[in-house]
């Protein structure tokens, strides 16, 4: 699964750091950024939380393990 966050959506709230911190980053500009390429079945339901709980709106999960989506690093 991947997961992308949309930096012209996002508010920089940081829940998604809160619930994640494994995947999720906040960037120095006051966005979240993604850390890794490919979310670990582990951290897969926190991940999703933190879509669910996003308050922009602003994460988007793929579900497929490879893909042309885009991820920040
Ligand atoms: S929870 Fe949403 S708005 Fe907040 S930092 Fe994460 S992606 Fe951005």
């Amino acid at each position: 699964m991947k997961v992308q966050v949309n930096a012209n959506v996002c508010a920089g709230f940081g829940v998604c750091l809160g619930l994640c911190p494994e995947v999720f980053e906040l960037h120095d500009d006051g966005y979240a950024i993604v850390l890794v390429s490919e979310v670990p079945p582990e951290l897969e339901d926190a991940v999703r939380q933190a879509v669910s709980q996003c308050p922009s709106g602003a994460i988007s999960l793929d579900p497929r393990p490879s893909g042309a989506s885009r991820v920040q690093e």
